[in-house]
């Protein structure tokens, strides 16, 4: 199947977005290169009237990205162009960056739950990796006493949970169990929170990369096969009585690793599909080069088994 839209993107009001080409106005173009039917930008938003922001959200409220939307050219060749957002829901503490009544700009809203490397916001470290940081901690400020602590904690929260581990000889906790049971558990809490349930039938909402566990290196393979059938199904059969989507995000299958013959998360979606879910796709594009990516989306369409009937609404034309 041809796949000619892409809505999961970023751009320069994203503050991860270090392509300083990334305007709104060469996305738009670049996606008219590409001969998109329907293109959407999905900025990183976090409601303002939604207590609880990481300081990272703090400086990404509604009220800035709003302002994207001016930069939206008039004339598009006929290319549908949608005003999308990409929020935030912490699984640790069942909060969802966005609240129903706000998310009218958007024409879209897409909630991603797989966050993990905010840590100690989306996922809580564990008990043993916090412990190790502290020590670390301590022995920076034995070797560098004249540095302020406030560096000695960012020298120490620069290594991820997985960079930790073999510091610690005798871990409690195994982490790639500990991983996979926080995506399908923290999917799960999020279709049943009272909000994203308000969220869904207000705009249309679509899992951001779903069960992909972001910054977790090589444990990346292991975590999505591991993820539990039964739990799975759970998961996508809520997802499909919302009339919540999946986001076909293509860096989740690592194609030049894995390939998409026997790949893990083509199973994943075929599951989902089964299960009545709908699709749109992603590159989740933080250059403008990125947006290429899209080519390898007829493929994964392929290897999943999606029929135009298995696309959301809004990426239809
Ligand atoms: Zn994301
Ligand atoms: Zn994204």
């Amino acid at each position: 199947m041809h796949i000619s839209h892409d809505i999961h993107t970023h751009n320069l009001y994203s503050g991860c977005c270090y392509d300083p080409e990334a305007t709104t106005q060469a996305c738009v173009r670049h996606a008219m290169e590409l001969g998109h039917t329907v293109f959407g930008i999905s900025n990183h938003l976090w409601d303002e009237s939604v207590p609880g922001a990481s300081r990272w959200y703090q400086g990404q409220p509604i009220s800035y990205g709003a302002e994207m939307k001016y930069a939206f050219p008039a004339d598009t060749g006929g290319m549908k162009l949608l005003f999308g957002v990409e929020t935030e829901y912490c699984g640790m503490t069942d909060t969802l960056g966005m609240r129903a009544e706000h998310a009218g700009v958007f024409d879209y809203v897409l909630v991603p739950h797989s966050h993990l490397h905010m840590r100690n916001f989306v996922i809580a470290e564990t008990e043993d990796v916090r412990a190790c940081r502290a020590e670390m901690q301590a022995k920076l400020r034995e070797t560098y006493p004249e540095l302020p602590e406030n560096t000695l904690r960012k020298m120490v929260s620069a290594l991820s949970m997985e960079d930790m581990l073999p510091l610690i000889p005798q871990p409690r906790v195994d982490y790639a169990r500990y991983l996979t049971d926080f995506l399908t558990q923290s999917l799960l809490s999020l279709l049943r929170n009272p909000e994203l349930r308000r969220l869904a039938a207000a705009v249309p909402v679509v899992i951001a990369h779903p069960l992909a566990p972001s910054a977790c290196g090589n444990a990346y393979w292991q975590i999505v096969r591991s993820l539990d059938r039964d739990q799975l199904w759970e998961c996508c059969r809520e997802a499909a009585a919302l009339n919540v989507a999946f986001d076909v995000n293509l860096w989740t299958f690592r194609i030049a690793e894995q390939g998409l013959k026997e790949n893990p998360m083509v199973d994943v979606m075929r599951l989902a599909r089964s299960a009545g879910v709908k699709f749109t796709f992603g590159t989740d594009a933080h250059r403008v080069c990125d947006l290429d990516n899209i080519r390898a989306a007829d493929d994964v369409a392929d290897a999943i088994g999606l029929e135009p009937s298995d696309l959301c609404d809004i990426v239809r034309v």
